[in-house]
């Protein structure tokens, strides 16, 4: 079962914050064609389990993010599928691939997270993301 069958209602990821970092990342997908959806995965098979979902099927990109998740939780998550966008996109990558490839690239994924975010953190164009 997808995250896009089980978390029923589905938001713009874009109208679920305005803090400057979490727009970046919205930017950084939207840029590449790679929609932003959040729902609140609460009271779905997906809660404790899973805070993110990249999905790429029949030409349709999206990254669908836990909206019940704190906000830095939020921003972690997304820089972390967008991590398995940039990497991962290719090889056909899914929760169903062999355990040793999954704990790697997890592992890879959380990596390229945590230096995306230190590196939209020191950007000197932070405040001026969302204008253009
Ligand atoms: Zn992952």
């Amino acid at each position: 079962m997808s995250a896009i069958n089980v978390a029923e209602i589905l938001i713009s990821g874009a109208r679920l914050s305005d803090n400057p970092v979490w727009q970046k990342l919205i930017h950084l997908g939207d840029k590449r064609g790679v929609k932003i959806l959040a729902g609140d995965f609460r009271g779905t098979p997906l809660e404790g389990r899973i805070r993110g979902y990249y999905f790429d099927k029949d030409g349709v990109q999206a990254i669908i993010i836990d909206s019940s998740l704190s906000e830095e939780e939020r921003q972690f998550s997304l820089a972390h599928e967008l991590g398995h966008y940039v990497r991962d996109r290719a090889s056909g990558y899914s929760l169903d691939s062999p355990k040793e490839l999954i704990a790697q690239n997890e592992k890879e994924a959380d990596y390229f997270a945590s230096r995306l975010l230190q590196w939209i953190k020191k950007g000197p164009n932070l405040a001026s993301i969302g204008q253009n």
